[in-house]
Parts: structure tokens; C-alpha cells; sequence
């Protein structure tokens, strides 16, 4: 698919917006022309539409957060590489790693409706755990100010995910850091183990705190 830039008056900086991949779009320098940011468009060149209700199962898979942020997804149990569209709303590949964060902190999620698209909103990286009022639409790149501060995820306008169950248990992972998250059992797993605290270099760093960290500029 190809990029649609759009360029956006007065929005404290932020000038550019691709509609169709749902990124900013920037210029490497002055010569250049103005690109967008997105790092999987491959991904929207398969754009799936499916009802939430035949959506049974949703797993995400972070195979080495010690080395990258790359995240597999497992829609009914298979592997998904495309870009999910239920209703209205448009799911990007950060949104699952979002939604993960946001269960973790116990946050309440409520979507707010961007004045300028209509598009609901989603949080994701340090925002799906930091309430907020000043949300940028990730549909049309504005940003929009709402009167109480919350966080948001389309995801779950869809389905009731459970809060996250963590057992007083601790895993080592130096070797690597595996992190899957089935998000409809509310089960997270670390290199296979349901545990609350990591060590790494002979540190110890509960899960909360090393995934906001790790994440926290997947936005
Ligand atoms: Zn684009
Ligand atoms: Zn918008
Ligand atoms: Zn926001």
C-alpha cells in the first residue's frame, strides 16, 4: 500500500503524517523528500479484516528482549503477519506490546474518540502506563487534549482481557529474555516460566519494571 502523507497545520511541531501506515513522516534532511517512519509497511500489504467474536486465542511473542523489540504474533493459534482490522479499528504490531504493559500496571483502559478523525485512540510504550491528556491520533497525527487524563487500546473495546497472574518466582536471563503473553488467559510467560522477578548480571529487577522499561519507546 502506498504511503499518503499529509501535512497537519499548528500541531506543536509534528507536520507530516502517513494515513496509510499510520506513522509520522519526516525528512533525513532538507534535500530529501519526506518519507514515512513506518518500520513494517510489508505488514500492511496484508490488511485482515476478522470478527472478534471468531478470535479465540491472541498470543505475542517477544523472542529476545535482551537484543530486539520484535514481536511475533498468534492470532488462533497461528502465526500472523499482517495487520488486523476489527470494526473500525486499525491494529498496529505495537498495540498487542501495549496492551501487554497496560494489564501489567493494572491500568483501566479507556479508549477516547480523536476530534479531528473520529479514530479511537491506543497507547503504547511509556504511554500505556503513564495516565495522560494530551493524546497524539495515531490515525490522522494530530494531537488532542481530553479533560481527564487516562490511557487507551482499541484491542480492548473488543474483548474482556483478564488481569495478568504472576507467580513469587524468579528467572535468570542472561542467555535470553523470552516473553510470551497469551492476552485472552492473561498468562505470561518468561523463557516458559510464570514468574514476577528476573535477574540479569546478577541483578534483580521485577517484570513491571523491566517491561516498562524495555518498551517504553515502542510508540
Ligand atoms: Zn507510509
Ligand atoms: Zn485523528
Ligand atoms: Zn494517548
Amino acid at each position: 500500500m502506498k504511503c499518503n502523507i499529509k501535512h497537519i497545520e499548528k500541531n506543536q511541531g509534528l507536520e507530516h503524517w502517513c494515513l496509510t501506515h499510520k506513522t509520522k513522516a519526516t525528512k533525513s534532511d532538507l534535500t530529501e523528500p519526506i518519507t514515512c517512519d513506518c518500520q513494517y509497511k510489508n505488514l500492511y500489504e496484508n490488511i485482515v479484516v476478522m470478527h472478534p467474536k471468531k478470535i479465540d486465542s491472541i498470543k505475542i511473542i517477544y523472542p529476545n528482549l535482551n537484543k530486539s523489540t520484535d514481536v511475533k504474533v498468534f492470532i488462533n493459534n497461528q502465526e500472523f503477519t499482517g495487520i488486523l482490522k476489527l470494526e473500525n479499528s486499525v491494529i498496529d504490531l505495537k498495540d498487542y506490546g501495549g496492551l501487554m504493559i497496560s494489564k501489567l500496571n493494572n491500568i483501566k483502559l479507556e479508549s477516547s474518540k480523536c476530534p479531528y478523525c473520529g479514530g479511537l485512540h491506543t497507547d503504547n510504550g511509556k504511554f500505556a502506563y503513564t495516565p495522560h491528556n494530551k493524546h497524539l491520533c495515531i490515525y490522522c497525527g494530530h494531537f488532542y487534549k481530553i479533560e481527564k487524563k487516562n490511557i487507551g487500546n482499541e484491542l480492548a473495546l473488543y474483548f474482556d482481557f483478564p488481569n495478568i497472574t504472576l507467580l513469587d518466582n524468579k528467572q535468570v536471563i542472561d542467555e535470553k529474555c523470552e516473553v510470551s503473553y497469551d492476552l485472552l488467559k492473561g498468562e505470561l510467560l518468561i523463557n516458559n516460566a510464570c514468574c514476577n522477578n528476573l535477574e540479569l548480571n546478577n541483578k534483580e529487577i521485577d517484570i513491571v519494571t523491566f517491561l516498562n522499561k524495555t518498551l517504553e519507546n515502542e510508540y
